[in-house]
């Protein structure tokens, strides 16, 4: 039996059956039979459904984002936001399916044309920190090129997942197309990945269960997109905005309370301005209001769970350099106030792992090629800023820093239009955009020969006539 935890609260919110292995590959056998009638609906009546599953969740957004607060503690505005990208996403994507366009290539003798096709049943393994966002993420573009799909929430997060599957059925997506399995990522998750009927695995977690993923699917040349950890840079020149890179440095690492994967978790500050930036910063951590995430003014609620409130307190040892702190609240609750730990140097461990949680290193840096040194000094590669009122400053050093996505002077990474995704160990494949679609595609190329019978379209064969 599945316990579900409110984070805010410790209290039990639902009790769930868990999955097998089984169960897991009775899901991937309804997908399998789902398959050749769903790549076969017309492009534009698979439009219209996924128009209509958009808007029934549309409709049904408030109790998402209720759902999705209750289960991971996040303040009620943010799940707010998720569940209308989630909307945006499916609105988006339900576009594709009569532009999934292939190309016609200029060769002698003939004709030829390619075509993408779907996989086949996809695997969509996704964490706790984005429930129901990032399992669209994958889900609509999978749905739009036509493959079938078993989805596996984490075990700590699966309410939102569950609502979804019922949504879905009720808009008319067909029997068997969308499937939700909840089971532990130890047995459910790996039946996926080594199941010899899933064509792909699209996995979103920790750099470390990235790489059993890669390893299992393997065996199967199994097509994968990872989407793993991150120890993004914020690189603060001395000639920037500072009050607006000082003010918005805080919600880019403690937004989500920390577990985010695109968290700005290293701030490198050009050493003429690093107290200045600090004084400016303080009153911008001071002021986060951490707790209840049902009153509106709450910018940060709790951590997931108690395990993981104890492996984000190991990165502030008793002796840390503590230069800010937060408040948070006492008592039940899975509660850590935001810390800012300065100066480091890029070596600590505070620097170099992934936290997931509100705790963010400041580190001082001589000039552009010491922040560029420093930024890439990481195994990781997946978001990041630069502020600098210098144009040519700012596009020299995103080039140079090696990360699939980089905001200048801004701290976004997320926008459903445009590709989303890591360089390094951060990851392989991007998310988002129309470039998520070639990812649950395989281009076929076709040759049509437009000679007749009497010639030979084979050039081996033409040689050899002329031999
Ligand atoms: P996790 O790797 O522990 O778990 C992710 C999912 O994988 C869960 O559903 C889990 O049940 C499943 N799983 C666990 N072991 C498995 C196995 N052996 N085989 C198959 N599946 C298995 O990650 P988490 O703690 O849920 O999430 C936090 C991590 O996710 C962080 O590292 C964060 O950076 C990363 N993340 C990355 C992105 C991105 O887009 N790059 C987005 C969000 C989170």
């Amino acid at each position: 039996m599945l316990e579900v935890l409110n984070p805010a609260t410790g209290e039990v919110v639902e009790r769930l059956d868990q999955a097998t292995e089984e169960d897991a590959d009775a899901a991937i056998a309804r997908a399998k039979e789902a398959f050749p009638k769903w790549r076969t609906v017309e492009p534009s009546d698979r439009s219209r459904l996924l128009r209509r599953l958009a808007d029934a969740l549309d409709a049904e957004k408030e109790n998402l984002a209720q759902l999705e607060s209750k289960n991971t503690g996040k303040p009620l505005g943010d799940s707010r936001g998720e569940i209308e990208m989630v909307v945006d996403t499916f609105h988006y994507y339900a576009g594709a399916p009569e532009r999934l366009l292939g190309d016609s290539i200029p060769v002698s003798g003939g004709v030829d044309v390619t075509f993408r096709e779907p996989l086949g049943v996809v695997g969509l393994i996704v964490p706790w920190n984005f429930p129901l966002t990032i399992a669209s993420w994958k889900m609509a573009p999978a749905l739009a090129a036509g493959n079938t799909l078993v989805l596996k929430p984490a075990e700590l997060t699966p309410l939102t997942a569950i609502e979804f599957e019922r949504i879905a059925r009720d808009a008319g997506i067909p029997e068997g197309v969308v499937n939700v399995v909840v089971g532990p990522g130890r047995a459910v998750g790996q039946r996926l990945v080594e199941h010899p009927d899933v064509a792909k695995v699209a996995f979103t977690g920790s750099t470390a269960v990235g790489k059993k993923v890669m390893e299992g699917a393997a065996a199967t040349i199994k097509r994968v997109t990872l989407e793993l950890g991150g120890k993004s840079a914020n690189v603060v020149f001395a000639d920037a905005d500072l009050e607006e890179a000082a003010a918005t440095a805080p919600a880019a690492v403690f937004g989500n309370a920390g577990q985010d994967c695109c968290a700005r978790s290293r701030i490198l500050v050009e050493k003429s301005a690093f107290d200045d930036f600090l004084s400016l910063m303080q009153p911008a951590v001071e002021n986060l209001r951490v707790g209840d995430p049902f009153d509106e003014a709450t910018d940060m609620g709790p951590l997931i769970s108690a395990e993981h409130r104890e492996g984000v307190a190991s990165y502030v040892p008793e002796d840390a350099p503590v230069a800010i702190k937060g408040s948070a609240p006492e008592g039940s609750g899975f509660w850590y106030p935001p810390t800012v730990l300065a100066p480091l140097t890029n070596e600590d461990r505070a620097a170099r792992e992934e936290i997931f949680g509100p705790v963010v290193a400041v580190i001082p840096f001589e000039d552009e090629d010491d922040a560029i040194r420093q930024a890439n000094d990481t195994i990781y590669g997946l978001s990041g800023s630069v502020w600098t009122r210098n144009g040519a400053r700012a596009l020299r050093v995103a080039h140079r820093i090696e990360t699939g996505v980089l905001s200048i002077n801004s701290n976004t990474s997320v926008r459903v239009a445009t590709p989303f995704g890591g360089m390094k160990q951060s990851g392989v494949g991007r998310e988002l955009g129309p470039h998520a679609l070639d990812y649950y595609t395989e281009v076929k190329n076709v040759y049509i020969s437009t000679e007749g019978e009497e010639h030979s379209s084979e050039p081996w064969a033409r040689s050899e006539e002329g031999a």
